[in-house]
């Protein structure tokens, strides 16, 4: 059994990454972005608010999202977890340490895919592009993605440090092909 967070920058590859391993290993992915996603579609008057939070790129309260993590644990117990977009903030980071261990689960690796913040820019607009007009996500236009990036320096980037000092943390260069970065988890996970 082995847990692992994919950390870095909005549209590094962790949704990409994580999809690669939930097809080739024992994995069960948690992407916050998309349980709020689908919280927005339900309709719901909390769908609502946090549609308008994720359009400016802001980060949903804490505990909303601690909620539906724990509620994940509550039906999906003994699974090897990838954690996609969680934690992303040190609050949030701390509420799943101690949840993890409530459960008698650990992290034992956090990767932090490595993109440059221009070539980011890029593969959102080419994502926008590939997208069915009518699936377009609305948080993907320019001035969101520059609030995301400023979200993510100020709030996300700090973890980097709190796993370090775990010794829990790798990192992997996110500007080569998918394939290779791919190779470069399985090189970490399987060691
Ligand atoms: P993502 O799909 O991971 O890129 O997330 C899309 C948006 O959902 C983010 O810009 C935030 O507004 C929100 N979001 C996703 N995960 C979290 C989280 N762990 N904490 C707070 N907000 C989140």
């Amino acid at each position: 059994m082995n847990n692992l967070i994919l950390l870095g920058p909005p549209g590094c590859g962790k949704g990409t990454q994580s999809k690669i391993l939930v097809q080739n290993k024992n994995y069960f992915q948690i992407s916050t972005g998309d349980l709020l996603r689908q919280s927005v579609s339900s309709g719901s008057e909390q769908g609502k608010n946090i549609k308008k939070i994720m359009e400016k790129g802001e980060l949903v309260p804490d505990s909303m999202v601690i909620g539906m993590i724990l509620d994940v644990f509550e039906k999906e117990k003994k699974k090897n977890f990838i954690f996609d977009g969680f934690p992303r903030n040190i609050n949030q980071a701390e509420q799943l340490t101690k949840s993890m261990n409530e459960n008698k689960m650990n992290i034992d690796f956090v990767i932090f895919i490595n993109v440059s913040l221009d070539l980011l820019e890029q593969r959102i607009n080419k994502r926008n592009q590939e997208s069915d007009k009518s699936n377009i996500r609305k948080d993907d236009n320019v001035k969101t993605l520059l609030k995301r990036i400023e979200v993510y320096k100020n709030m996300t980037y700090p973890l980097l440090d709190y796993y370090r000092k775990q010794e829990i943390l790798w990192e992997i260069d996110g500007m080569q092909s998918i394939e290779n970065v791919s190779k470069k988890i399985y090189e970490i996970i399987e060691n």
